[in-house]
This record gives C-alpha cells, sequence and structure tokens, in this order.
C-alpha cells in the first residue's frame, strides 16, 4: 500500500491585526477543488516581530506567505529578491519561497489590472486615469498601471507628500504622463479621463455610508468605475457612478484577482477563480 503523506505544504498570512483577513476563506476553498494537501495559515504577528517570523518561513519551509498591515514594506529586509515592480510600488504582499531563496512580489496592482482586462474592452494601453488615493493600494495600482502603457495618469490625494512621493515615482521610472492634484472641494474630472479609480479606504465597512468627495455629473457613461474595496462591494461610490450609467468594476474581483496570481506563483498550478470568487461572496453575504 502506498504511504500516505501527513505533511501539508504551507502557506498563510502574518498581519496585526488578521483576525479579520478572510483571505484563508478563499485558498482553502481553491485547495479544496483540487484537492490538494495545502493549508492556509492566518497567522498573528506583532510589530517587532517580523523577523522571527521571516525566520520561521525558513525554517518551516513554508512554500510562501502574503503580508498584510503593518509588514509590507518592512518586510522587504529580511528577502533574497524583490521583483521590479514590488520594488517601485515600495511594499511585498507575498513571498515565494523558491528551494529557499524568499522572493518578493506584489500582487494587488497586478490583480487590479487583470479585473480590469476582464472587463475594459478599450484596453489599460494608451488609457487617460484619474486616481483617487496615494497609499498601498494606489501605488500598486498606479505602478502596474503605468508599466502596462497607461498614457496619463492624474493622481489626486488629501495628503501632498505622498501625492507627490507617487507621481515623482511613476515620473522618474515610467513614460506615463504623471500629476498630482490636492484634493480640496469637489473634485471635476475631466473630459478626456476613461477610467476612474477609487484607491481610497473611503466607504470601507463600517463607514460603508461614505463616498469620495467628487462631482459625480462630471462621470460620464462610457467610463468606467472602479473601487478598490471589496467588502461590502457595492459601495456608495460605485452606486453613484452606476447612476450615472458608467459600467464599474468592484474590490472582490480585484481581491480574489490578487489571490488567483499568488495562487499560481505558490502552487504553479491554475487558480479556480470561480470556486474562490463563490467562497468569498458567501463570506461576505453578497
Ligand atoms: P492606506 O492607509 O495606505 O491609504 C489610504 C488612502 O486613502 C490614502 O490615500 C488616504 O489619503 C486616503 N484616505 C483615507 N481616508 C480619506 C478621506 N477621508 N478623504 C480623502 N482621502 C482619504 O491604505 P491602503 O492603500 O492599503 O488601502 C486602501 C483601501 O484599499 C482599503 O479600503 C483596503 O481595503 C483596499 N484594498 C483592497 C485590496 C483588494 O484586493 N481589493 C487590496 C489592498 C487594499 P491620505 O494619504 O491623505 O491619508
Amino acid at each position: 500500500m502506498a504511504k500516505r503523506s501527513y505533511k501539508p505544504e504551507l502557506v498563510g498570512v502574518f498581519g496585526f491585526p488578521v483576525a479579520e483577513n478572510p483571505t484563508v476563506v478563499m485558498m482553502e476553498a481553491a485547495f479544496d477543488h483540487l484537492n490538494i494537501d495545502w493549508r492556509y495559515l492566518t497567522i498573528e504577528v506583532k510589530p517587532g516581530d517580523l523577523e522571527a517570523a521571516i525566520g520561521g518561513v525558513r525554517a518551516f519551509n513554508m512554500r510562501g506567505i502574503n503580508l498584510t498591515i503593518p509588514h509590507k514594506i518592512e518586510v522587504m529586509k529580511y528577502l533574497d529578491e524583490i521583483a521590479d515592480d514590488a520594488r517601485l510600488i515600495g511594499a511585498v504582499n507575498t513571498v515565494v519561497n523558491e528551494g529557499g531563496k524568499l522572493r518578493g512580489e506584489n500582487t494587488d496592482g497586478k490583480g487590479f489590472l487583470r479585473s480590469l482586462k476582464e472587463e475594459y474592452e478599450n484596453g489599460v494601453k494608451g488609457a487617460k486615469v484619474f486616481l483617487l488615493g496615494a497609499g498601498g493600494a494606489a501605488r500598486a495600482i498606479a505602478v502596474e498601471l503605468a508599466l502596462a502603457g497607461a498614457e496619463e495618469i492624474m493622481i489626486v490625494n488629501r495628503s501632498k507628500e505622498k501625492g507627490e512621493s507617487l507621481a515623482r515615482t511613476l515620473r522618474d521610472n515610467t513614460s506615463c504622463n504623471v500629476s498630482y492634484i490636492p484634493w480640496s472641494g469637489e473634485l471635476k474630472i475631466p473630459e478626456r479621463i476613461q477610467i476612474l479609480i477609487n484607491a481610497t479606504s473611503i466607504g470601507l465597512f463600517p463607514a460603508t455610508t461614505e463616498f469620495p468627495d467628487i462631482d459625480y455629473e462630471t462621470i460620464r457613461s462610457d467610463m468606467m468605475v472602479c473601487d478598490v474595496i471589496p467588502n461590502p462591494p457595492h459601495t456608495e461610490f460605485l452606486t453613484r457612478a452606476s447612476k450615472c450609467g458608467a459600467k464599474t468594476i468592484d474590490g472582490l474581483g480585484m481581491l480574489v484577482n490578487q489571490g488567483v496570481i499568488g495562487f499560481k506563483l505558490w502552487t504553479g498550478m491554475d487558480a479556480p477563480r470561480q470556486v474562490m470568487i463563490d467562497a468569498l461572496s458567501r463570506e461576505f453575504g453578497v
């Protein structure tokens, strides 16, 4: 009789706080569906303990790890290699263990790009984009859009320092035409804009009735409007954009797609995307 292995392959997430991170739901659903012996662990790692925790990834020969708040930047110090786009973004959300060598990747922006490519037939190349926010999610999205050939990105952010810093990174490293615009009063979306993205945390649970302060009358029906907030995915921002006739993309798709990309990096297998969407939708009650 063939011997059964009692040792699963291990992946997971390090964060603090981390208990409410739902990634385990979609990853375990995917492992079950493909009938592979992998486990996704949700692990609380306090600030100050990250170096030891990454030592644990090596010692346990874990196949990889996701990073969430507050570890996405600090982790870069402890890795052997960092992907070029993750270096530009300045943060790593996925580590891949390749035979003992730890490589840092950032799948957030790539997950967003995949959602956009699925829904937006005009494509990203040559696109003119209006981006709200300059935090971690916005940086990841802006870098991937610029690398994918977006022609123009207008960055709007409340804090000038973060907005200008992102604009500078893109200008210095890509050929995209980038500008920073301070967020003062109700914002009008210029007519040439084709893609409007909310990459701020406005509208995140429990503040689900909040929405970015823009002039919604300047959203046109031929625009693609996207939000990064995954739960609940039907944000007030997207509801208002839909009322203007615009096509919309929610943050649930981005969350699943970044997981789909991470799954492939870790297992080498194509992830069962629909299974992962269904699992998370059930979890979020949508
Ligand atoms: P950060 O804290 O790094 O950035 C938050 C951003 O929101 C900053 O640009 C901040 O502006 C802006 N912001 C927050 N409140 C306001 C406000 N009242 N008015 C104007 N601007 C505001 O967070 P992240 O970038 O990591 O996360 C942002 C959102 O993206 C979260 O909702 C998160 O859930 C979501 N996300 C979704 C993912 C997905 O896969 N769907 C992946 C990663 C994140 P300022 O700089 O001025 O403070």
